[in-house]
């Protein structure tokens, strides 16, 4: 008999392959949509809009009321709690009309950072208390896939062992948690684009990162095949005075991972992280199109990359609906060929090109 008892039967271990593999299907990503209020009235503010259940419900049902063809670049939501019950103005659940139309519902059930005392200002993120009977629920209302965030930052003395531990771990505690309930669990440890570093100094601290994060995840006994991987692009720091190109990138990006990320994990679904909606799909495009063992899908679960254009188009007036939505198809198409290695640069608005970076930036 094995030493290892099975604790997922090959039913769950089949449910987990299929809703993850689902998500990374050729030319598809995610479309984060778990903003909480707080940052809601960030994104909100540039359109003098104010957060309000209300607002943040509408600006939903326009989002995921764009046509069908949506699906074809956009397998899966992130949503909020809020979200989660949220309804049409005619009473269809949010949750049913994504359904409908061929879209997996997901779920942000980390609580958020708490600081790490005694290091320089890095954090954890919490939520494990109570997170199986949550996890539970959420699949019980429709939900196939989680997501947890955590944050590492790059300064002259971080990450520490004790952030990189620490965060790992807590990502395979709540991905074990996640399977057991039912729930891919989409690990995202990501290394923050805050700083002036350098290119190189990116790609030895993901390295690091998901190095730490894979033993993690072995030692929990995750089922790697039922995960998604969320992390970071590797790019010089946002304020690095000599900017990496997107070959530089996707080079660096490709060498880390392949070091680092096990072949059985089937998709890594980057965040944007603060670049402009331009550098987000010119990147991802790159690290398709570059040579090298890539042994999972590359794609991407973008949250202001696939938002920011469209926000500005709505505007908070029922009258732009149909141009916001235009916006999203566009952002999402542009993105599921970069996702294939085939997107054709064109000429972008300023918003496209605009930087999306946030100091601190809550999810
Ligand atoms: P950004 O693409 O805006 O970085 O957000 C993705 C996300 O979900 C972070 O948790």
């Amino acid at each position: 008999m094995s030493r290892y008892p099975i604790y997922l039967t090959s039913e769950q271990e089949e449910e987990l392959r299929k809703v993850a593999n689902a998500i990374v299907a050729p030319g598809k990503g995610i479309l984060a949509a778990d903003e909480p209020p707080g940052t809601m009235a960030q994104r909100f503010a540039c359109i003098g809009v104010e957060s309000t259940e209300e607002n943040r419900r509408r600006y939903r049902e326009m989002l995921f009321t764009t046509d069908a063809a949506i699906s074809e670049n956009i397998s899966g939501v992130i949503f909020h709690h809020e979200t989660l019950y949220q309804k049409t103005k005619d009473g269809v659940p949010f949750v049913k009309l994504l359904a409908d139309k061929n879209i997996i519902p997901g779920i942000k059930v980390d609580k958020g950072f708490a600081d790490l005392a005694g290091t320089d200002g890095e954090t954890t993120t919490q939520g494990l208390d109570g997170l199986a009977e949550r996890c539970a629920q959420y699949k019980k209302d429709g939900a196939q896939f989680a997501k947890w965030r955590c944050a590492l930052k790059i300064g002259p003395h971080t990450p520490s062992h004790l952030a990189m531990m620490e965060n790992a771990n807590v990502l395979a505690r709540y991905a074990s948690i996640c399977q057991q309930n039912g729930l891919v669990p989409i690990v995202e440890p990501e290394v923050l684009y805050n700083g002036d570093h350098d290119l190189q100094t990116a790609q030895k601290v993901t390295e690091q990162v998901l190095a730490y994060q894979y033993k993690a995840l072995s030692d929990h006994h995750v089922f790697l095949e039922g995960t998604l991987l969320k992390p970071n692009m590797v790019t010089s720091g946002q304020s690095c005075s000599d900017k990496s190109t997107p070959e530089q990138n996707a080079r660096a990006t490709v060498q880390a991972f392949s070091r680092t990320i096990p072949a059985a994990m089937p998709g890594v679904v980057f965040l944007s992280g603060g670049q402009s909606e331009e550098e987000s799909t010119l990147n991802l495009n790159a690290i398709n199109q570059c040579p090298g063992k890539k042994s999972w899908a590359l794609s991407f679960s973008f949250g202001r990359a696939l938002q920011a254009t469209v926000i500005r188009a709505w505007k908070g007036d029922d009258a732009n609906i149909e141009q916001a939505q235009k916006m999203f198809l566009a952002r999402a198409k542009a993105n599921g060929l970069a996702s294939l290695g085939k997107y054709k640069p064109v000429t972008l608005s300023s918003t496209e090109k605009e930087s999306l970076f946030v100091a601190k930036n809550e999810y």
